[in-house]
């Protein structure tokens, strides 16, 4: 007895809900461009010049509060539909560029639940904001309408489609809980979009003067461009390549699809990084932009105590073991052949002056490690620490002494002065307080000093 009242229950509920989906099949207003839906197999409608392109970009004006994920749902839509045709679909964050926008609310009709506009530009989709809106597939509540089905099929207006009879359809005039595109809508959109052709397989290299065998996984035509040469039919599932030139080729099967072939290497460009290394400090980092047609880099010093690090893609390096000037090179390799050098000097500077790094040159002790033996001059200087004027007692009889003020915490050189030998006054009043070193040096001879204002 309990069985068949739950039964009977089920009953009334599945009445509701197909007088429900009656409601809405006679109420649902669509737009189609002028069109009168023909209702039947999917018509093909004419497709709009906007949408004759790969790259289709989409813009989500605002969302919904009744879920979280509307905007994945939506590309999840689109990811049905890129499946099948020879169309990549780009959610962008500018308006003004998208072929597609999306609007929960605005000019939807009343008793409508999506709505599209196909030869708009750019190509409006309205979801109703009166409706309660979830993206979860079970359980399925009357009143209730999934963001996926919606989107989907509304997008298959905005690709150029009618609606169906079939209710296996996409584009079933009313919705339904289909998830997947039918045999029928596949069909119809590829005769607007053409086909998703698959990837194209084949050597990545071919270099000039040979042959290769590309094949992708459905028929559809060929086009070469560059340094490559098709030699077979171009209609064919498989095809037949020559490298010509050394001009990086592109094989392609459809707008979207496209497979670049290296036929030679490229040279890689400036050697970005380190440029010059204070005494004592051996590192060096270097970092080149990727060059598309290498497969790895050959990295090499002039100095053969550097020792270098090039990291698993090959496009940094890590210079160790730095003690002189040496010039760093680089080349790009591939089965083709190798690049031309690409070179910079990394130059150790062989004075005093600013570290080439932000660090206390006191505090850290790296001021120690500069070359004390080649401290030559003869200097001094007082009162230290100082509030107003320096002392210089310069042991040279050299005209033109050059004396140069670093912060000792970040190095920036912050006053030059040229003086002459023996004694002379240096007004410091313009340093903030603070520890500074000196570099006094001439042509021969170079001292190092510290000092403090306070
Ligand atoms: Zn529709």
């Amino acid at each position: 007895m309990k069985t068949k009242f739950i039964a009977l229950l089920l009953l009334l509920t599945l009445i509701g809900q197909l007088g429900t989906a009656q409601n809405r099949l006679k109420t649902k207003p669509e737009a189609f461009c002028g069109y009168v839906s023909q209702r039947g197999n999917a018509t093909i409608l004419g497709m709009c010049d906007k949408l004759d392109k790969c790259e289709i970009k989409y813009f989500i004006k605002n969302g919904t509060d009744d879920v979280i994920d509307e905007n994945a749902a939506i590309a999840q839509a689109f990811d049905a539909w890129a499946a099948v045709i020879d169309r990549k679909f780009t959610k962008t964050n500018y308006e003004a560029e998208a072929d597609i926008t999306f609007q929960w609310g605005g000019t939807v009709g009343s008793s409508a639940v999506g709505q599209t506009a196909p030869c708009a530009v750019p190509i409006p989709i309205y979801f109703s904001s009166t409706v309660k809106w979830v993206t979860s597939y079970f359980p399925i509540t009357v009143g209730t309408y999934n963001v996926f089905r919606i989107a989907i099929h509304e997008i298959g207006h905005a690709l150029g489609l009618d609606h169906s009879d079939s209710i296996n359809s996409i584009m079933y005039h009313s919705p339904t809980d289909n998830n997947s595109l039918s045999d029928q809508d596949i069909s119809a959109v590829r005769i607007l979009h053409g086909a998703n052709t698959g990837p194209i397989t084949g050597p990545k290299y071919l270099c000039v003067g040979s042959t290769a065998t590309y094949s992708r996984g459905q028929f559809g035509f060929w086009n070469s461009t560059g340094g490559v040469t098709i030699n077979s039919s171009k209609t064919e599932q498989m095809v037949s390549v020559t490298a010509t030139s050394p001009v990086p080729g592109k094989l392609s099967t459809s707008q979207c699809l496209s497979f670049d072939v290296f036929t030679s290497i490229n040279q890689p460009g400036a050697i970005l990084g380190t440029s010059q290394i204070c005494p004592g400090e051996g590192d060096g980092y270097f970092t080149i932009n990727a060059v598309p047609s290498a497969a790895s880099y050959v990295w090499s010093a002039s100095d053969p105590s550097v020792v270098l690090h090039p990291n698993a893609s090959g496009t940094t390096c890590t210079a160790t073991g730095i003690t002189k000037t040496f010039t760093l090179s680089v080349k790009a390799k591939n089965p083709c052949g190798i690049s031309p050098a690409t070179t910079k000097t990394v130059t150790v500077k062989k004075t005093y002056g600013p570290p080439c790094n932000g660090e206390d040159l006191v505090s850290t002790g790296k001021e120690m490690l500069m070359d004390i033996n080649s401290e030559t001059l003869e200097a001094t200087i007082y009162p230290n620490p100082t509030t107003e004027n320096l002392n210089l007692n310069i042991q040279e009889t050299d005209q033109h002494v050059s004396v140069s003020i670093y912060n000792a915490v970040n190095g920036a050189k912050l006053l030059t002065k040229e003086v002459s030998g023996g004694k002379s006054v240096l007004d410091v009043t313009s340093l903030p307080k603070g520890n500074y070193i000196m570099i006094i040096e001439n042509d021969k001879n170079i001292t190092r000093k510290k000092f403090s204002r306070n």
